[in-house]
């Protein structure tokens, strides 16, 4: 999970917000409750949330990734607009921009009616994921045990096999990028002219440039990638020789 920014308000739900709302909770009043319209009517009241400058806009700024586990679902058509406190239970809040998440529909459905608003996970468009996690080889933990973070882990299945399946990949390449980076620091340590010096550099800073990829807030796991160089002895090192 990284940190999210979220864009202004798409200009449909400014226009909009307050008309459909205002429509959806007159059927709540007459039905007695919003699980008690009929789907057929309810379906056509709250879908606007799903138009597609809505969603255009909010995956934008997850760069078309889950805002929780950080998959790119939208490869596999599989990414919604989740309602961070559900719907269901604030149905005032389903057409609040700020509610709205990039989501896939693994974390969604595991998340499911979770409210978020009696029992607080974390919102990476409100707060820095990186305070809250760590990793342990391929599982994500809590900082320090902290309670938000364990009962985000859990509430969304961030430890789930589908998403230790690839780290577990991603953690094989880190490691062979890595003993890339150990050896070219070797290579630049025994060349014995300021010429070969300067070739040995910029490999390097080559291999400091793709191993740095993985970083980047449009790459799968990249909070994941981000920890594991964190505390990657070569990585650190050829950061130091770049820089001198
Ligand atoms: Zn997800």
């Amino acid at each position: 999970m990284i940190k999210l920014n979220r864009k202004p308000k798409p200009k449909i739900l400014i226009q909009n917000e307050k008309t459909w709302s205002s429509n959806l909770m007159a059927a709540i009043a007459s039905h007695g409750g919003y699980s008690k319209i009929p789907k057929e009517k309810k379906e056509p009241l709250i879908n606007h949330y799903k138009h597609k400058d809505i969603k255009s806009n909010l995956f934008e700024s997850s760069r078309q990734k889950c805002a929780f586990c950080e998959t790119k679902p939208g490869e596999s058509g599989n990414i919604e607009v989740e309602h961070f406190a559900p719907k269901a239970i604030y149905p005032n809040l389903t057409f609040e921009w700020s509610n709205f998440l990039p989501c896939c529909r693994k974390c969604n459905g595991s998340k499911l009616d979770h409210d978020t608003v009696q029992e607080p996970i974390i919102n990476p468009y409100n707060v820095d994921p990186e305070d809250f996690f760590d990793y342990q080889d391929i599982r994500i933990t809590a900082k320090n045990n902290n309670a938000i973070g364990k009962l985000t882990i859990d509430t969304c299945g961030l430890n789930s096999v589908r998403l230790m399946e690839p780290r577990a990949k991603i953690l094989i390449s880190l490691n062979s990028y890595s003993q890339s980076l150990e050896d070219a620091i070797t290579n630049y340590k025994n060349a014995d002219t300021a010429a070969k010096k300067t070739i040995r550099k910029r490999k390097i800073a080559e291999s400091l440039e793709i191993i740095e990829k993985f970083t980047q807030p449009t790459e799968v796991f990249s909070g994941y990638c981000k920890f594991y160089l964190k505390t990657c002895e070569p990585f650190n090192m050829a950061k130091k020789i770049i820089e001198e």
